[in-house]
């Protein structure tokens, strides 16, 4: 039987860096092909064929290396029966999310990987998510995912929570969708390989502005990211969404976005749970001022999702019915 053809996109990450002799840091190594020689075993079973895309640690990312993963995807999407994407932890949980609005309907796997500890180091975790990712990119299984310490995660409910131990990963709003080891474990909720017809749309608008509440949070922050033209704003509220309406209101803010036709999303800076505006008066009053709600979505994919939706539309009202609606399984209805 003819092996499954499987394309590893190489984005950088740990798992291709060298310590620097000098400095001590860690720093992207000259030949990352070499990590396809680390795991000659999993050759017996795949067809491996590796692509750069860029080799930097993920903190330099940004949404055109998005829309270069997206395209090359696209472009050899027929050839492959499934495509592993290595690169940093940092910022995976953005890239995946990104992806699964870029690339929808998919009728086979997009797996994301990459390590904590170089190759070359004691302890090194990367031998074993590669060998796990291209197996992942063989089985019964059509999402963006991240397989990580032996977990399948669905791409955009993934949360990088841990910087020192090798199981970064968690999916606070949605269960895995398998466990890799003895036995292999896929669930029932995860998306299955069919016959889709691919939806593709790579591009992403990054002119927006994240903010963060915090007791004593200055409103003129809002009206900085309006007057530098942000096309999008997400505030992370308290709780179920709450802001402040009484001292340093964000009410008149908000509506000042709006007027100037700038969406704004109130998400939640709780990692496990759901914005309910209608809660208290904070997260209403919000909601009465023209926010939209994230709901369950991380922020990562929140960020992800505005990004890729102002691409489609300036609209606030068609940006409304397209963060709050499922598209690739990012939130529960
Ligand atoms: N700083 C690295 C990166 O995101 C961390 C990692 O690879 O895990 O590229």
């Amino acid at each position: 039987m003819a092996r499954p053809k499987i394309c590893i996109l190489f984005a950088g990450g740990t798992i291709g860096m060298v310590k620097n002799p000098k400095t001590g840091v860690l720093q992207p190594a000259t030949e990352a092909s070499e990590i396809i020689r680390e795991i000659p075993d999993i050759q017996k079973f795949v067809q491996l064929d590796l692509k750069m895309v860029v080799n930097i640690d993920s903190s330099n990312m940004n949404p055109s290396h998005w829309t270069e993963i997206a395209k090359s995807i696209h472009t050899h999407y027929d050839k492959y029966d499934g495509f592993v994407v290595v690169q940093g932890t940092d910022t995976m949980a953005y890239t995946a999310s990104a992806l699964s609005f870029a690339l929808q309907n998919l009728s086979k796997p997009v797996v994301f990987t990459g390590s904590l500890i170089p190759l070359s180091e004691i302890g090194a975790d990367g031998r074993n998510n590669l060998i796990y990712a291209c197996l992942t990119a063989t089985l019964d299984i059509a999402e963006v995912c991240i397989v990580f310490a032996n977990k399948i995660l669905r791409g955009n409910r993934a949360k990088k929570h841990h910087e020192s131990f090798v199981d970064v990963f968690h999916s606070p709003n949605y269960p895995y969708l398998g466990e890799l080891g003895r036995p292999t474990a896929l669930f029932e909720w995860r998306k299955k390989r069919r016959k889709r017809v691919l939806k593709f749309k790579p591009n992403f608008d990054q002119k927006i502005s994240v903010l963060k509440l915090f007791p004593g949070f200055d409103p003129y922050i809002i009206e900085r990211a309006i007057e530098r033209d942000a096309h999008g704003i997400i505030i992370e509220g308290f709780g179920p969404g709450n802001i402040p309406f009484i001292e340093n209101s964000l009410v008149a803010q908000i509506e000042n976005a709006i007027d100037h036709h700038i969406p704004v999303v109130i998400a939640t800076q709780m990692e496990k749970g759901i914005t309910n505006l209608h809660a208290y008066e904070g997260g209403f009053n919000a909601l009465k001022a023209g926010a939209i709600s994230s709901h369950d979505m991380t922020t990562e994919a929140t960020i992800a999702k505005l990004m890729w939706t102002l691409a489609q539309t300036r609209k606030v009202s068609e940006i409304k019915d397209i963060i709050e609606k499922d598209i690739a399984g990012e939130l529960s209805l």
